[in-house]
């Protein structure tokens, strides 16, 4: 099958679990690459430069755009958040699936870009489970939380755009799930186009050969 791999956008309302839902498919299947954003906001207790985040000021992130250096970027809850270009580029030629967790606006200007790219949308189970999730992680205001959920109500709106969408219920399940799409993804016709030439070029040879 072709080499190039597949550029994965996963979204999710915050508090939908797509972190620990990501860390689990990689865990479990060996073809994935993580793309590391970089953001203006805070870090957050535990968090780990150049790990979840790059992390960076205004000024650095609009020199970034300047440079094109990003693939996208969007403002979310007043800040900055981009895509790397260069990881993505490397991870894609060196045949990784790769893995962008952003958000709706970043993944539409994914998909105008990417038309091939695979765009996930990750759900909880229900409304009340998401704010018991956001509620329960214990690191949000509850200023930041109502503006969280302010934005999952729009973001709910914009859902038709993705190609997918999962429940993450079940852990382990979800994963699966992701990786039976990115499967099913390797198999459309525009990936296997070297494929079907060589088959049409055999046949077609095989259609002379019968007439002579
Ligand atoms: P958080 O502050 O909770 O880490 O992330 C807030 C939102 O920004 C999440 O929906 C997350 O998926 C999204 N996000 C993270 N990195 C990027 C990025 O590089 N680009 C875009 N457009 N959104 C991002």
């Amino acid at each position: 099958m072709e080499k190039k791999g597949i550029l994965i956008v996963i979204s999710g309302f915050s508090g939908a679990g797509k972190g620990t839902l990501v860390k689990e498919l990689m865990r479990r299947h060996g073809e994935y690459a993580l793309s590391v954003s970089m953001t203006t906001r805070n870090p957050r207790p535990g968090e780990t430069e150049g790990v979840e985040y790059f992390f960076t000021d205004k000024a650095h992130f609009e020199e970034t755009i300047a440079a094109d250096g990003l693939v996208e970027y969007a403002v979310y809850c007043g800040n900055y958040y981009g895509t790397p270009r260069a990881y993505v580029e490397e991870q894609l030629e060196a045949g990784k699936h790769v893995i962008l967790e952003i958000e709706i606006q970043g993944a539409l200007k994914i998909k105008k870009k990417f038309p091939e790219s695979l765009l996930v949308f990750v759900t909880p189970p229900s409304g009340e489970e998401l704010v018991r999730r956001l509620q329960g992680r214990g690191t949000e205001s509850a200023e930041v939380i109502e503006k969280r959920l302010a934005r999952a109500v729009e973001e709910s709106e914009g859902v038709e755009a993705y190609d997918y969408i999962v429940v993450n219920d079940d852990l382990g399940e979800c994963a699966e799930e992701i990786h039976f799409l990115v499967e099913a993804c390797r198999r459309a016709p525009v990936r296997r186009g070297a494929f079907i030439n060589e088959i049409r070029r055999q046949l077609s040879g095989f259609v002379k050969g019968e007439r002579e």
